[in-house]
Order: C-alpha cells, then structure tokens, then sequence
C-alpha cells in the first residue's frame, strides 16, 4: 500500500495524457510541419478527398486538427494501394507512414500541413461510409438547413460548422477565467424547478412520485442565484441552461444558454463596472481583430434609446437617428395632410429617418419600404427625395406644399441623393418602433455598419413597470425581482394591504428600475438589475403585478421567506452565450452556433424529439391524453424563417 506520504502519480506522464497520441495515432491531421521530415508516423482520420494520378494515390486525411496529405505508391506500397483505391470520402482510416516533404512548387500554403505529406506504407480502414447527403469537403456549397439538422453530425464535420463551435467554446472558457479571478463561484443549479416566470410559458416535467404534480424547467435561475445571495456566495456565476416555450426568432430557441451571475453588496454601478471590464477581456480573448466602437460603453437613457434610435437596443455602428418633424411642421399650423395632423392631434408622432443615397429609389423599391413597415403596424410611410440638384420631390407635396416640404428637408439635414422616409402614427410606441426597424434594417442594407466592429451599449433608466389594461395589473417591464430606483421606493407605498387592487393610477407607475440592459450591433445581449432584497418591498411589488398575498406565497414563498433571514443588497446579470457567440462569429441566427438546435416548431430533426411518450409513461404519470388541436402543421416545419 502507498505510504501517506508518497503523492499519487498518474499512471502516464503528463505530455502523454495530455498529448494528442492514441492507440490510434501518434499525432493530429494539423500536428505535422517540415521539421518532421524522416519521422514515422501513424494519424487517423476522414478521407476528406481522394485524387488518383495512375499509380499514384492521394488522399486528403481530416480531423479537427486539420488535414494531412498521404500519398501511396503502388510500386513501393501494392497492398496499402490496393486498400487506397477502395476507400471514399468520409471513410476513416488509420495509416502508417513516413513523413515527407513536398516537391518544390507542390506546397499548399493555405495548410498548415501544406509543406509536407505522409509517404503511406500500411492502410487500415476502421470505418466504411455511405456516401453524405451533401459535401463534406465543399463547405461553401448550399445545404438546405433541413437537411443540415438532420445530419447534424456531418454538418459538424464541415469547417465554418466546426470553427463557430470551437469559437463558442472558447468564449466560454474565457467568461469562465474572467469570473474565477474576479473570485466568482460557479455553482449548478436544478433543472427540475418550479416555474421561475420570465415572461414565457414554462415547459413542465410531470412528477411520477408525486402524480398530477409538475416541475417547471428554469426560464433562468433567477430565485436560485438570489437565494445564494443570501446564503452569503457574494459572487455567483453559471453557464446555465434555460428553457422557454415560447414562439422560435432567429434568435430564440426553446433552450438557450445564459451566463448567469449574481453579486452582492453592489449597486447598478458595481455590477456594471464588472461586466463592462468582463466583456472587453472575453470580447479580446475571443474576437482579437475586432474593434470595439468605444469605451467606456455608452450609456443611453431608455426614453432616449427609444426616441434616437427606436428601439432599445439600438445599434450604433450607424447614425442615421429618427427625427422628430413635428416642430418643424408645428411652425406651418395645420399641414392639411391627413395623417400628419391626425397623429399629432392624438398626441402621436411624425417621424422620419434618412436614408444616404437612395433618393434614387425606383417605385417598387419604395413599395418595399411600404410593405416592411406595413409588416409591423405602421399604417403607410411617405417619403422625401433629395435629387442631386438639391431639389425636393414628394407625393405628400400636393398636400403639404413646398415650404413644409423644404422644412421637413431641413431638419432632416437631408442631402442631395437622399430620401427622407416618414412614418406618422397616433401611437408614438409604434412609430418608434417601425422607424427603429426600418433603420436597422437599411442600416445593414446600405453597408452602413462596419461588420467587424463590437458596438455596446448599455440601456438604462427602464420604466419598472407597463400597465396591462386587459389584466388591470401592472407587469414588470424585465424581471418582477427588479428593484426600483431608491428615490422611487416611495411611489409603490400604495400597493399595500389585503384590499388593494391594481390601478393605472398608482404612483409606482412613474417608478424608474434599477435595470440595465447591454446590447451589441443592434441585438439585445443581456440584461439584469439591482434586486429588491427586503420582504415588505417585494411582497408591494408582487402587489402590483397584480398577485395576492396568497398566490406570491404559492408561488415566491420561498425567496419570501428567506428575506427574512437577512438578504445582503444584491444584483446581477444574464447575457445570451448563443447571441453572444452568433454576433462574434457574423452569424444572423442563433442556430448557427449551437450544436443541436431545434427548428422552428421545437423539432429535433436529428433523433425526433419531441415524440410520443410510451404508453406506461402515461400510466406511471398518472395522465391521459385528451388531444389537442398540433400548433404546427404535421410535414409543415421548417427550418429557416
Ligand atoms: N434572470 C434575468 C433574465 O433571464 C436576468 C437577470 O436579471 O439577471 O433575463
């Protein structure tokens, strides 16, 4: 028996555990270089391509590492090229030979491996395959996503596929760094959980030991990683998985992956200053060509957020801001164009933004615009062009006359060749928004966006809370655990008492939340907020939100409670690792870095999930299926939007 003493050993050296030598093979398809010359070598691999030159047999040998030439010989090699001749794409193999360097004017100098090849002697084939539903080794040719999900397995085998999880996997590895010395713990928790509401439906797990009853999975772990705040942690972190059902975007998928974290004795400052610094080490580690736009990251006003650029989380690689032309039409009295006045009398919005170098634009192209809009609630758009002359020419002009044409040039600092596009609406939420995604989306068009630069931007000052008319409660603009702004704790003062009910006319509805939100090239990263960490704070806000002392007991009991027992001020954060690793690697679809994704109606196209359950797993479950009427067509998925 070993001594006390003696410290355990592994049964291999280090370099040999670690190193890429296996039964198999001595070295990777991307190990070998010239200075290898003369060595002889054993590699395995796929036949990522095959080339015959009479008694000459090439093959191209892939693995993650990258790929090795072999050649065989048939006069010095007859066996191992008999094997040769048999082999084909996607077959594995494991061969026996001695390295060699090229022929002068034969390199390949877009492979590492391109100076040298392996001379084979001995072929052994470990894997035969059919031929692939589509090219391994041209990794730029079409595949329909369908296809690609199905074979996943092989999609992975292709380069930009493999690149962007290898990307992903080091930026995970570099968020884990970050965290562990700045002294965060990473910490798992449950997946079988109770429902943790984040604004979607829960997917629910039914209990067989305790039939009828349910687990929710985690929308995110938001009460977990508070209640490790009070269990004293100070510094949370997990790359946690989270599930919600909800309708599938380009950058939504029922189970996505969050850096969670969570800190304690912060305010919003802390918290922000931390992972602001957290970003720029990833962001460099990962993506090191990348500029990031400026630093310290701007921070924008929500309210502001919203009436420059129309969206939350605006992209600021461009200007192109939306512009308010109501005071310049106000000078005019009355334009007598109906759906200018119309909107400004209701209190609405008229509203343009301008367009560099398309006053140009042919009629159908404009009718586009028109549609797009129309696609998300706008009534119509009206445009401006600039000519290069400096003359303006619209439709609405019949109806608005020159001077007001002229003003609306103006204060759009429209230029020659531009055209002015305006949206006017009753609703000033809507013309926000629509202008916000027709900026977007010229922005990207018009090349305006350098792709290559990180814009972030941290959003604050959100409003705390929406009113929900329909409901008659208010609703947590982002997460009902949000503390409001100090200065603000005053205005929730009235949702107290068995007897109150919600109204649209508590003060709370003015309350500013302790909520930052970061985006990145126009997408939403993350978000998170300073907490409310005391019980009679919580239990007001719950009020709000319109639950009952008995429901927030059902349902929030447990972190309740445990503010009882002396909850440190805490807060934190949640960033999307699968936006995050999509926008580092120019991707527009969050599928595109995840291993096995879903399509879009929630199907694994790869092993079929979801399925029929067998029937005992009803009986042990205690449940009966009555039908429902599918969402989603049976045959009708599809991958792409
Ligand atoms: N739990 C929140 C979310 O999933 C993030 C946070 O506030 O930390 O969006």
């Amino acid at each position: 028996m070993r001594g006390m003493s003696e410290p355990a050993q592994p049964s291999i050296s280090h370099e040999a555990a670690f190193g890429p030598a296996t039964p198999y093979r001595d070295v990777t398809c991307g190990d070998l270089r010239a200075g290898d010359e003369g060595r002889d070598v054993r590699i395995a691999g796929w036949v990522h391509r095959r080339r015959d030159h009479g008694r000459l047999h090439f093959i191209d040998l892939r693995d993650r590492y990258g790929l090795t030439q072999l050649v065989i010989n048939e006069a010095e090699s007859p066996e191992a090229a008999q094997v040769a001749s048999r082999v084909r794409p996607e077959f594995v193999l494991q061969v026996q030979g001695t390295v060699a360097r090229r022929h002068a004017g034969s390199e390949n100098a877009d492979l590492e491996t391109g100076d040298i090849e392996v001379k084979v002697r001995e072929i052994t084939i470990l894997s035969e395959a059919e031929t692939p539903p589509f090219y391994i080794n041209e990794p730029d040719a079409p595949v329909d996503e369908s296809l690609r999900l199905r074979y996943r397995y092989l999609d992975i085998r292709r380069r930009p596929m493999l690149e962007r999880l290898l990307l992903r996997s080091k930026l995970v590895q570099a968020i884990r760094e970050c965290h562990h010395r700045a002294g965060f713990v990473e910490v798992e928790t449950p997946i079988l959980l109770k429902s943790t509401p984040e604004g979607a439906r829960d997917f629910i797990v039914p209990s067989r030991l305790q039939p009828g009853s349910v687990y929710a999975l985690p929308q995110s772990p938001q009460q977990l990683k508070q209640l490790l705040m009070v269990a004293g942690m100070d510094r949370y972190f997990q790359i946690a998985r989270c599930f919600r059902d909800e309708d599938l975007r380009g950058d939504r998928q029922p189970e996505f992956t969050q850096l969670d974290l969570e800190m304690s004795f912060v305010d919003e400052q802390r918290v922000m200053d931390f992972v602001e610094a957290m970003i720029v080490e990833v962001s460099a580690a990962v993506v090191p060509d990348r500029p990031i736009q400026q630093l310290p990251f701007p921070r924008i006003d929500y309210h502001d957020a919203i009436e420059r650029f129309g969206s939350d989380k605006p992209d600021l690689r461009f200007g192109m801001e939306l512009v308010d032309l109501a005071p310049a039409l106000a000078a005019f009295g009355e334009t007598g164009f109906k759906v200018f006045d119309e909107a400004l009398a209701a209190g609405g919005r008229v509203k343009a933004i301008v367009a560099p170098g398309m006053g140009e634009s042919s009629r159908s192209q404009i009718d586009e615009l028109v549609s797009f809009v129309r696609r998300f609630g706008a009534k119509g758009l009206a445009h401006v062009s600039v000519a290069a002359d400096g003359t303006a020419h619209s439709p609405i002009a019949k109806f608005l006359g020159d001077e007001r044409i002229a003003a609306i040039v103006k204060t759009a600092t429209g230029q020659p060749g531009d055209l002015i596009l305006i949206v006017a609406d009753a609703d000033h939420e809507r013309v926000a928004d629509v202008l916000g995604r027709l900026r977007q989306d010229l922005g990207l068009r018009l090349g305006l966006a350098d792709e290559n630069v990180l814009a972030y931007c941290w959003v604050m000052h959100f409003p705390m809370y929406q009113w929900e008319a329909d409901l008659g409660r208010w609703h947590a603009t982002h997460n009902p655990f949000s503390g409001v702004v100090p200065e603000d704790e005053k205005l929730l003062v009235t949702a107290s008492g068995d007897a109150y009910k919600p109204s649209h006319a508590d003060p709370a509805g003015r309350a500013r939340a302790m909520q930052y939100d970061i985006a990145l090239n126009g997408w939403e990263l993350g978000g998170g907020s300073v907490r409310i960490h005391k019980r009679a704070l919580l239990e007001r806000s719950f009020a709000l939100q319109g639950y009952t002392l008995e429901q927030m007991n059902e349902l929030f009991g447990g972190i309740l409670e445990a503010f009882d027992y002396g909850a440190p001020p805490h807060g934190g954060i949640a960033m999307g690792i699968d936006r995050w690793a999509a926008l580092f690697s120019h991707q527009t679809n969050i599928r595109e870095v995840m291993a096995f994704p879903k399509t879009q109606s929630g199907t694994d196209l790869m092993l079929g999930s979801p399925s029929l359950p067998e029937l005992e797993q009803y009986s042990d479950l205690g449940l009966r299926f009555v039908g429902v009427e599918p969402a989603v067509e049976p045959g009708k998925d599809k991958a792409a939007q």
